[in-house]
């Protein structure tokens, strides 16, 4: 038996979320079975957990579009009992049981190897966020190699900067030498985005109301995980030739926006999506975030809790309440 939160929707009790017991036969028939270590709770665990968007699309379902663990046996031949790894979403905690729980069986070709100076639990406190703030760097790395463009020649905006891809996109971004700016809504915050190295807090009002559809050019890249009008007036106010990425919708998922900075000034929009991105690009990024995230501001950033407190946690991760990353110790 292991332990696991589980969502259920039936026309009686409607959607519910509990801690459960459950019995290895249980679990899917994948072809790696994997001891889970550590998990987290994402925004987009907040949505399955609660059951506000129709993030899970089966039922029952394990929650946890994240996991770090040991494998226990394989039938895949690139994996061994024994061997650590690492899998972010592939629609797991959506459409197969997840990594909120002791016990994964998944699918060999969605492990990524844990990489070799990070432990579980580290890479659990970088988690889908970080992988994903990691994939919006590596684009604005390659969109400013092509332009020209180095580290310290312009300011970087970071929205949504005091959630878990904010944080770590602040942190990468500030080790690789950029000037960072943060916006948050929580400006009692600052100290702790400075400390993560952000040069300048902001305050989140000044990107969420409706805007001009061209401002005054200040970033030379933008990682937005809000969307809305913060998106659009992130890109109203990129410099000539600048890049933003797109990986979020915490304002919202519309995009109220004109072509003016796309026309006008060559910026350019990139979507980032983390969920089903290539083997080979998850790679590069876990391999980049062992190399460049300073540990120390990884667990600046990281807050550690027991199974029990997850479902509470999703209510708070969708309220913004939530600071940087959350780890979830599935043991205890
Ligand atoms: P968090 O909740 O940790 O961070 C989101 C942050 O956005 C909050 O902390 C808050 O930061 C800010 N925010 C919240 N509500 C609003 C609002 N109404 N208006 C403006 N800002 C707001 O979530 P994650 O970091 O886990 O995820 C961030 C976003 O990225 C989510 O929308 C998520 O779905 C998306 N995502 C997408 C991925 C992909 O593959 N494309 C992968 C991972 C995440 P502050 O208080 O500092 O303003």
């Amino acid at each position: 038996m292991f332990k696991a939160w589980m969502i259920t929707r039936t026309d009686a009790e409607g959607y519910r979320c509990t801690l459960s017991d459950l019995d290895e036969s249980q679990l899917p028939a994948g072809d790696v079975t994997v001891q889970v270590e550590w998990s987290t709770v994402n925004y987009k665990d907040g949505l399955a957990l609660t059951g506000r968007s129709p993030v899970v699309r089966q039922f029952p379902m394990v929650p946890g579009i994240d996991l770090a663990g040991t494998v226990t046996a394989s039938r895949h031949p690139r994996w061994r009992e024994g061997d650590r790894v690492v899998l972010n979403g592939w629609g797991v905690g959506e459409t197969w049981w997840g990594g909120l729980a002791q016990k994964a069986c998944v699918q060999g070709d969605w492990l990524v190897a844990l990489p070799p100076g990070l432990t579980t639990r580290q890479a659990m406190a970088i988690g889908t966020a970080g992988y994903t703030a990691m994939l919006c760097v590596q684009t604005l790395q390659r969109h400013w190699a092509e332009a020209g463009v180095a580290p310290g020649s312009g300011e970087v905006l970071v929205t949504g900067a005091g959630g878990g891809v904010g944080s770590v996109a602040v942190a990468l971004l500030a080790a690789l030498g950029h000037t960072v700016v943060a916006s948050t809504g929580r400006p009692q915050e600052a100290d702790y985005l400075k400390a993560l190295g952000a040069a300048e807090v902001i305050e989140r009002q000044a990107l969420a109301a409706p805007g001009k559809p061209l401002q005054k050019e200040r970033w030379i890249g933008v990682v937005d995980a809000v969307g809305s009008h913060t998106l659009a007036n992130a890109c109203a106010s990129t410099r000539y030739g600048g890049a933003v990425t797109a990986c979020g919708l915490a304002q919202g998922m519309d995009l109220p926006a004109t072509v003016a900075p796309f026309i006008l000034r060559g910026v350019t929009l990139y979507g980032i999506d983390s969920v089903m991105a290539p083997m080979s690009r998850r790679e590069v990024a876990w391999a980049q975030l062992d190399a460049l995230l300073d540990r120390h501001r990884l667990e600046q950033m990281t807050r550690e809790v027991p199974m029990a407190e997850v479902a509470a946690l999703g209510s708070q991760i969708l309220a913004g309440q939530v600071r940087g990353r959350v780890v979830v110790n599935v043991n205890a």
